[in-house]
Order: C-alpha cells, then structure tokens, then sequence
C-alpha cells in the first residue's frame, strides 16, 4: 500500500484526498498505452451519472468515446507499435468495421490489463480504490463511494487535468515514435516526469487549492511563516502563499511558481495584512524553511516528489543553489524583502 500520509499525524482523510489519489493515478501510474486515461474519463462520465454497477458491454461506449477523439488525431496510444484492439479502432474510424464488431472488439481486448493494474502505482497500490472487479461470467466494476463522492468540481478538474496528461504522453510517445531509429522510445515515467503541474500553469490561482492536502499534511495546522495555528480547511483564514511572489513569473517564463515547490499555506495576516508578505521576497530563514520542507515530501516519497525534483533539482544542493539563485535574480528585480512577524514556536 502506498501511504503519503505516514508520518504526518494529523492529515485527516478527506474527500480531497480521494481527488489527489485520482490524480496521482493519472499522473503516476505505469503504462504503456493510453487505455488508463480512457478509463479515467469512463468512469469521471459514469460516477457523474450516478452509476455504481457496469458491466464491461455497458463500459465500452464511455471508453472508446475519448479514445477514438484520440486515435483520429493520430497519435500514438502506446509504447508498442501496434495492438488489436488500436488497429480495430482504427478500423472502426475509416468504415472498415462496424459498429457492432468494434463494440465486441472493445468487450474482449480492451480491459485486458488496464483494469487490473489500474490503481497501481509506483511504490504499491493507490490508498484509495474508484472501483472494485467484481469477477464472474459477465465482469464487471462496482464504482466506490470514493469516486461517487467526488465533488461536480473535482471531477471537472480531473477530467481536464487526465486529458491534459493524455496530450503529454501522446505526444511524447508520438515524437519517440519518429526518432525510434536510436532503438528506445520514451517511457510513460519519461513522459509524465516533465512536469507534473502542467494543467495548472495557466490556470487562475484558485486553483491552486487544490494542492493544499498536500501542503497541510507536513505544517500540521500552522501558519508556514509565523507557525500560529490556523484553521486550514477556511479559504478565508488559511491562505495559499506563493513564496516567490507570482508577479515574479513574467520575468522567469522558465520557472514555475505556480508549482508546490513555491507553495506553502500561510495565515491571513502573514500573507496579506498590515506588516504581511504581500509581493516582497521573504528573509533568507523561510527559504531554509522552504528547503527544508521540499526536502522532507521529496523523502518521504510524496506523490508529488518527482515533480518537485524536476523543478528544483534531484539533489538538496542543487535545490538549495535553485532556491538562492532565484532569491538573487528576485531581489535584483525587486528591492522589498519581508522579515516576518513574531514567531510562535516551531512545529515542523
Ligand atoms: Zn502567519
């Protein structure tokens, strides 16, 4: 089992969780075709529906609907050249197979290996399940209270998010595919490795929200700056604090500050009152803080690791030279530096 949660008392399990296991699958799981991705969105459309029991004759249209989209822009959907059940498809959108053969296609290849390896991840089994198989003459998924219980919101989420992830790997896969001359193309860990937080770089800053279960496990209910509890489940009291302040990106188009390496939850009057942060560049004692913190998910074996170490650096030196180059190039561009307010003990 894999448990991101250890050794952080005080994560309380939550459907927000649920949604970052859903992503992590996405985002993490091995593959080397795009069936867990179709799967995903089936089964975002069916929990929207309300469905709890499919049968795979029942699953097959909600599958192939987003694949075929897909296969007709002519992008790889695998690391093999080809299979069956991708030449049927194929087939299916030039007419040379019809709609009833394709369908039986889909119920007989299709779910093969993506159903059973669907909630696996690197390190173990995703904590969380979105469906169970229940075996027999006509298999079919049971669909957990985990992914009924996903908010209309959170599933618009994951389901832009898993296409957005989708168009990466393709690609990826597709750009491997001409240079295959050099014997390798790129596996899903490659693809996926580039940048985890993709789909929110261009997104509104609410958005950002979404990253505060993983922010709240390490700070335990306290303030990132001045370590005073504050109730995060309040959008209000409990702000997303960007550390490098965002107004910075438009001069750094290749830093991502957007993503959870800049990001730390942070109290009202930290980040936005009287004598708060605000724009300026925190004191050199909250980058080691930040360091610090980056250090332990990265150790910790966070499902968001490999994104931070593609963004900051594989090792803490590097990370570290990361964090006071970007500290240099910020004050050069800005001359307000914010010291901080009176500190309550540390706790973390
Ligand atoms: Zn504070």
């Amino acid at each position: 089992m894999l448990d991101d949660t250890a050794g952080m008392p005080g994560f309380i399990r939550s459907a927000a969780d649920d949604s970052t296991y859903f992503r992590s699958i996405v985002l993490f799981g091995t593959n080397t075709a795009s069936y867990k991705f179709a799967l995903s969105r089936a089964l975002l459309v069916l929990a929207a529906e309300g469905r709890s029991r499919v049968t795979l004759p029942e699953l097959a249209p909600y599958f192939t609907a987003p694949l075929l989209a897909h296969v007709q822009r002519g992008k790889r959907q695998g690391t093999v050249p080809s299979s069956v059940f991708l030449e049927g498809a194929a087939a299916h959108l030039c007419g040379q197979l019809d709609a009833d053969a394709f369908h039986a296609l889909t119920v007989q290849q299709a779910f093969r290996y993506v159903l059973d390896v669907y909630h696996r991840l690197p390190g173990g089994e995703s904590a969380t399940e979105f469906f169970q198989l229940e075996r027999g003459r006509l298999r079919a998924l049971v669909l957990t209270d985990a992914l009924l219980a996903l908010s209309p919101i959170d599933r618009q989420l994951l389901d832009a998010e898993t296409e957005a992830r989708w168009d990466l790997v393709e690609h990826a896969w597709t750009e491997g595919s001409a240079s295959e001359t050099a014997g390798r193309s790129p596996t899903y860990e490659e693809a996926s490795g580039e940048l985890v937080l993709v789909p929110w770089r261009h997104q509104t800053r609410v958005s950002l929200t979404r990253l505060r279960p993983a922010l709240s496990g390490y700070q335990k209910g306290h303030c990132f700056y001045c370590y005073q509890p504050v109730d995060m489940t309040s959008g209000e009291a409990c702000h997303v604090d960007h550390v490098f302040p965002w107004v910075l990106g438009y001069r750094l188009p290749d830093v991502d500050l957007n993503a959870v390496w800049n990001l730390v939850l942070s109290c009202e009057t930290c980040n936005a009152g009287p004598g708060g942060k605000s724009d300026a560049i925190p004191a050199r004692r909250f980058l080691q803080r930040l360091h610090r913190r980056n250090s332990y998910l990265i150790d910790s074996h966070h499902p968001l690791r490999v994104a931070l170490m593609q963004d900051t650096g594989s090792t803490a030196e590097a990370r570290w030279t990361f964090l006071t180059s970007l500290e240099t190039f910020a004050l050069e561009q800005r001359s307000k530096r914010w010291n901080g307010r009176a500190e309550h003990p540390p706790v973390f």
